[in-house]
């Protein structure tokens, strides 16, 4: 009995699986890594359980029923039976988590449910080199941003901007976006204007998408860093929505 005690009080808020591919580009494999020891840390101190693999096979109906939280760390399905897989788990109430490349699709991407019902955006372009930026916190009662400043420099990250922006999307509702005061934002590949949605959920699903996820600075603002755990505890349901 005493045994039983014992692992009740120490049974994992929640379970996340996190994949990510080890065959892509070195900067997107750095985040990828970085992430795993990052949320393997934060699993230890709020208590869920952090399961990681590069088995995008691992995406499929029988797997999923044993995790509240799936993550994408730089890499997507490919194949039908994945996104499939993947589609059905989101539509019955499992949860998403999403970082930089996750998000990226474009017209030879042939998963509009993903694209147009569900991230809501189609990649357009990016910022090259890699730089920080100030971002804008625009909803800050939200759980996920709860603690953060009005503004705060975001660690070097390359840039996406999206058409359709998913700020026209009627589910949408952005959290965070890059302050204008950036533009002109790169140097080899220059963004000058335009909106750009930085994090964002879809409120029809347990979603959420962050498009800082390129090269090995990521994890080096604690600010940041705080929005990250916010998001896996509220997408894991160890916050309510609802709580003061
Ligand atoms: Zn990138």
């Amino acid at each position: 009995l005493a045994c039983s005690a014992g692992s009740q009080r120490t049974r994992p808020k929640f379970h996340v699986l996190a994949f990510y591919t080890v065959k892509t580009e070195a900067d997107h494999l750095d985040f990828a890594r970085q992430a795993v020891t990052f949320f393997a840390d934060e699993a230890k101190r709020d208590n869920f359980d952090w399961h990681v693999t590069t088995n995008w096979n691992d995406l499929n109906a029988a797997n999923l029923q044993h995790y509240q939280l799936v993550v994408w760390l730089n890499d997507s399905p490919h194949d039908p039976s994945q996104r499939s897989a993947f589609e059905q788990y989101m539509k019955r109430g499992g949860a998403w988590l999403g970082f930089h490349f996750a998000g990226y699709n474009d017209s030879s991407t042939g998963w509009p449910w993903f694209s147009r019902d569900f991230l809501s955006a189609v990649f357009l372009t990016n910022s090259w080199p890699p730089l920080p930026a100030e971002l804008t916190v625009e909803d800050r009662s939200h759980p996920v941003t709860r603690g953060l400043p009005a503004t705060y420099i975001s660690p070097a990250n390359e840039w996406y901007i999206w058409k359709p922006d998913p700020r026209a999307g009627k589910d949408i509702h952005v959290l965070v976006s890059l302050s204008p005061a950036n533009y002109p934002l790169g140097m080899k590949d220059t963004l000058v204007s335009g909106d750009l949605p930085v994090v964002w959920t879809n409120t029809r699903y347990k979603m959420l998408y962050c498009n800082m996820g390129h090269g090995d600075k990521i994890f080096t603002s604690q600010i940041q860093n705080q929005l990250f755990r916010n998001a896996i505890l509220w997408l894991g349901d160890a916050v309510k929505s609802s709580s003061p």
